[in-house]
C-alpha cells in the first residue's frame, strides 16, 4: 500500500496543488496549512473550520502526522528528550532545552549517523535513513504542543538547533526545504535568524548554503586543528580535510552581514584534544584562514561506556578557553544539559533506559 502523502511536509503552494487535484479551491488548502502549522493540529479532524465532508475526503487521501512518541524523558535541569518513531519504526529524537530567557529546540535531520565521529554515541546506530521534510517539521510541532500545549501560541524567541541525530547537510534537500516551510508567516514563523545548522564539514554544502538568499546560522563542528588528529576522531576529515574546511567557512564568512558571526564547535576530549598547545595550534589555524567573525563554542565532553574517551578537567577547558581569548579568539563554556536522560551533544542513540524518569508515552 502506497502511504498516504504527509501534508506537514508540503509548501503552502504544494499543498494549493494538491487541493486543485482533489477539486478544492486555494483557500482550503491555505486553512489546511494554517491549521497544521500556525495551531499545530495534529488532525484533519481537528480542524472544524473545514466541512465534516472534507476532512473525511483528507482523512482518505493524505495523513497529518507519522511519528509517534515512544518515550519521554525528563532531566533534573528540566531539559526533555523526546524518542520518536517514524511509521517504518527508525528511531527520531529531539529535545528540549530550557533556559532563563529563551527555549531552544533541537531536532534530528536523519535517523541515525553516517558520520561515525569517535567521540559521539550517535554514530553508533549508524545511517539508519533521511528525515522527510514532513518528519523534521513534526518533531518540532510536537515538542511545542507538549511544552506549550496544544495549538497554544510559541513564545517568540524560542530556537532551533539542527543538532539531534544524523547530518544535517547529508540530508540537505530535505531539510531546507523543512525550514522554509517553518519560516513561512502563515504558519510556525519561525524566522531563519532564530535556527542554527550544524555540520560535522560536509564542504560543498557549506557553499551550497552560503548561497542560500534566506539561511540559517552556521555552525562548524571542528574539535581538532590539524588533519593527523580529525581524521581519527572525526573520519569525514578524510574526505573534506581541515584546510578546506576552513576555506569553505571563510567564504561562507565573507557572505556575513555586519554583526554577524558564525560559530565553530570544539568537543574537549580530555587529554587528546585540550593542551595548551592544541588551542594555540587552533588561533594559530584561523588566523591563517583570517578568520574573524566566528567565535569557538567549547562542549565538555559527554561521556558514555561505549566510548573510549573521558571529559577534560574544569581547570583544563578553563585554561583552553583563557589561550583561545589571549589570542584574541572569543570562546564560550557550554554547559552539559540531560546529561542524566542522554539528552546532551553526541548522547542521542535511541536509548530507553527503564531507569530513565519516563513520563507518559503518547
Ligand atoms: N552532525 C552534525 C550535527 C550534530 S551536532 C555535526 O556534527 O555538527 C552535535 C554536536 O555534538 C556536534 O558539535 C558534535 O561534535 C558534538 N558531540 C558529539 N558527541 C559528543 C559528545 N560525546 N560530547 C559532547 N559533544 C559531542
Amino acid at each position: 500500500m502506497a502511504a498516504r502523502p504527509h501534508l506537514t511536509g508540503y509548501t503552502r503552494d504544494e499543498l494549493a496543488a494538491f487541493f486543485a487535484e482533489l477539486g478544492e479551491p486555494r483557500f482550503r488548502a491555505d486553512q489546511v496549512f494554517r491549521g497544521l502549522h500556525e495551531r499545530r493540529l495534529t488532525s484533519f479532524d481537528d480542524m472544524t473550520d473545514l466541512p465534516k465532508a472534507l476532512r473525511e475526503k483528507l482523512n482518505e487521501s493524505a495523513t497529518t502526522s507519522t511519528l509517534t512518541v515512544e518515550s519521554k524523558y525528563t532531566s533534573v535541569d528540566g531539559t526533555r528528550r523526546f524518542l520518536m518513531r517514524t511509521s517504518d519504526g527508525n528511531p527520531v529524537e529531539a529535545v528540549f532545552i530550557p533556559t532563563e530567557n529563551r527555549d531552544t529546540i533541537c531536532f534530528s535531520s536523519q535517523s541515525g549517523c553516517a558520520l561515525n565521529c569517535d567521540f559521539c554515541l550517535t554514530a553508533k546506530l549508524g545511517l539508519l535513513r533521511n528525515l522527510t521534510a514532513g518528519e523534521i517539521i513534526e518533531q518540532i510541532v510536537l515538542v511545542l504542543n507538549d511544552v506549550y500545549g496544544a495549538g497554544g501560541e510559541t513564545p517568540h524567541g524560542t530556537n532551533l538547533v539542527a543538532m539531534g541525530e544524523g547530518e544535517p547537510f547529508m540530508n540537505f534537500k530535505n531539510l531546507i526545504k523543512a525550514l522554509d516551510i517553518m519560516s513561512d508567516e502563515k504558519g510556525l514563523f519561525i524566522v531563519p535568524g532564530r535556527i542554527t545548522v550544524s555540520t560535522a564539514g560536509v564542504v560543498p554544502k557549506i557553499h551550497e548554503f552560503a548561497a542560500l538568499e534566506r539561511r540559517p546560522n552556521l555552525a562548524i563542528s571542528l574539535s581538532a586543528a590539524n588533519d593527523e588528529l580529525r581524521n581519527k576522531l572525526m573520519p569525514i576529515n578524510q574526505r573534506w580535510p581541515v584546510d578546506e574546511l576552513l576555506a569553505a567557512a571563510k567564504a561562507f564568512e565573507k557572505t556575513l552581514k555586519r554583526g554577524e558571526r558564525f560559530t565553530f564547535e570544539y568537543v574537549l576530549l580530555g587529554e587528546v584534544n585540550d593542551s595548551v598547545e592544541q588551542a594555540e595550534e587552533l588561533a594559530r589555524l584561523l588566523k591563517k584562514h583570517e578568520l574573524r567573525k566566528v567565535k569557538i563554542n567549547l562542549i565538555p565532553h559527554n561521556p558514555a561506556e561505549q566510548l573510549e574517551y573521558r571529559p577534560s578537567s574544569p581547570e583544563q577547558v578553563l585554561r583552553f578557553k583563557e589561550v583561545l581569548e589571549a589570542r584574541g579568539v572569543s570562546a564560550y563554556i557550554r554547559t552539559p544539559r540531560g546529561r542524566d536522560i542522554y539528552a546532551a551533544c553526541g548522547q542521542l542513540a535511541a536509548k530507553q533506559e527503564p531507569n530513565l524518569v519516563q513520563i507518559a508515552g503518547r
